[in-house]
C-alpha cells in the first residue's frame, strides 16, 4: 500500500569520537525515506532551501523516493547540529535552525490523500498535524518525535499522539514525555494515549515493541565499528513502516519481522556518517544480515 512521509530534509554538522563533517545530508524525511525505499516507493513531504544540492535531490529520486511532495523555496535548507558523547549512544544538540521549515505549509496531492500508510517524521507537531488532517482514510498512521518538541510544543504533540496508531520514540524522550522510569510503564503511558503500538527505542540496546498486550524485543546488530548514530531512529522507523506498507500486513507476527528489518537497517546507517554506508546498502547486503540477525537471536530451546 502506498506511504506517505512527512519529516525533515536537513544539512547536519556532526561531531564525533571519530571525526567531524558539516552540512552533510540528514534530516527525518531523508533517513526514513532512504530506508522505506528499500521496499516500496515512499512519497516524501518535506521542503528544502535554494542552498539544497542537486546530487542530493538526484540520490533521493534516484533511490525511488517519489519527491512530487518536495518543495524548494527560497531561503535556508533546515540544519541541525549535533555532539555524540564517547558511548556513541547519548547526544547533546548544538543547534537547530528550522529555516524554510518555520513557514511550511504542506499540500498533499489527491493521491497523496489517498495513501494507505502515513508517517509523520520529527518535525514540529503543528506541520505533523497538518498533514494528519489531510489524508482521507489511511489505513496506518505512525509518527516520531524528539526532545525539542516534548519540551517547546508539548500540548500540540499529546494531541497528535492521541490520533495515531504507532509512537516511535527513543527512551529518554518516552521518560521525558510521560514522567516514567521504567520503558514497561513508559509505554502503557502513551498507548492509553491512544496508540495501539509503541516502539521504544535504544540505541545500541536494542528496541522494544508493544503492540497491544503483545511485548517483543529487537536487538541492534553487534557492529565492529560505529561510525555516526545520526538517523538510526528514523532508518529504524523507514523500514518497520515501509516493510509493513508493501507487505500490508499488520499481523502480530509481521510487526515482530517488521521490527527486526528495522533494527538490520539501522545498523546499516550507522555505519557510515551521514547517508554514506545506507544509499550503498543493495538487496544482497539486506539477505546476507537477516541471515546473520537469525543466527544471532535464534537459539534451540528445549523445555526447561
Ligand atoms: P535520529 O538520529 O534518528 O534522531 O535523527 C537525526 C536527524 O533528525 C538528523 O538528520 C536531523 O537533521 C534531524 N533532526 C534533528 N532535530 C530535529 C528536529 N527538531 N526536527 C526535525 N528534524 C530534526
Amino acid at each position: 500500500m502506498s506511504l506517505v512521509v512527512v519529516g525533515s530534509v536537513a544539512y547536519d554538522s556532526v561531531e564525533t569520537p571519530l571525526g567531524q563533517r558539516d552540512d552533510v545530508l540528514g534530516g527525518s524525511g531523508t533517513f526514513f525515506s532512504l530506508a522505506a525505499a528499500a521496499f516500496t516507493r515512499p512519497s516524501l513531504v518535506a521542503v528544502v532551501g535554494e542552498d539544497f544540492r542537486p546530487e542530493d535531490e538526484a540520490l533521493l529520486a534516484e533511490k525511488n523516493i517519489d519527491l512530487a511532495g518536495l518543495t524548494r523555496v527560497p531561503g535556508k535548507t533546515f540544519r541541525w547540529g549535533g555532539r555524540y558523547h564517547s558511548d556513541m549512544n547519548g547526544r547533546d544538540t548544538l543547534f537547530t535552525e528550522l529555516n524554510v521549515f518555520e513557514k511550511f505549509a504542506p499540500k498533499l496531492t489527491p493521491e497523496q490523500r489517498r495513501a494507505g500508510f502515513l508517517f509523520l517524521g520529527n518535525i514540529q507537531p503543528t506541520l505533523q498535524a497538518s498533514v494528519l488532517e489531510q489524508v482521507d482514510s489511511p489505513r496506518f498512521v505512525a509518527m516520531d518525535t524528539m526532545n525539542l518538541w516534548i519540551s517547546t510544543a508539548r500540548d500540540e504533540l499529546v494531541s497528535v499522539v492521541r490520533r495515531v496508531d504507532a509512537v516511535f520514540i527513543n527512551d529518554e524522550e518516552a521518560h521525558q514525555l510521560t514522567g516514567k522510569r521504567t520503558m514497561v510503564l513508559a509505554a502503557r503511558e502513551i498507548q492509553a494515549m491512544g496508540p495501539d503500538l509503541v516502539v521504544i527505542k535504544r540505541g545500541e540496546h536494542g528496541a522494544l515493541v508493544f503492540n497491544g498486550d503483545d511485548v517483543f524485543y529487537a536487538p541492534a546488530f553487534p557492529l565492529e565499528k560505529v561510525v555516526d548514530p545520526t538517523g538510526a531512529g528514523d532508518t529504524f522507523a523507514g523500514a518497520f513502516v515501509g516493510y509493513l506498507a508493501a507487505s500490508a500486513d499488520l499481523s502480530t507476527a509481521n510487526v515482530r519481522r517488521a521490527a527486526i528489518i528495522g533494527a538490520l537497517m539501522a545498523s546499516f546507517c550507522v555505519e557510515g556518517y551521514s547517508v554514506e554506508r545506507l544509499r550503498h546498502v543493495d538487496a544482497a547486503a539486506i539477505r546476507d544480515r537477516y541471515r546473520a540477525f537469525l543466527e544471532l537471536t535464534s537459539f534451540d530451546a528445549p523445555a526447561l
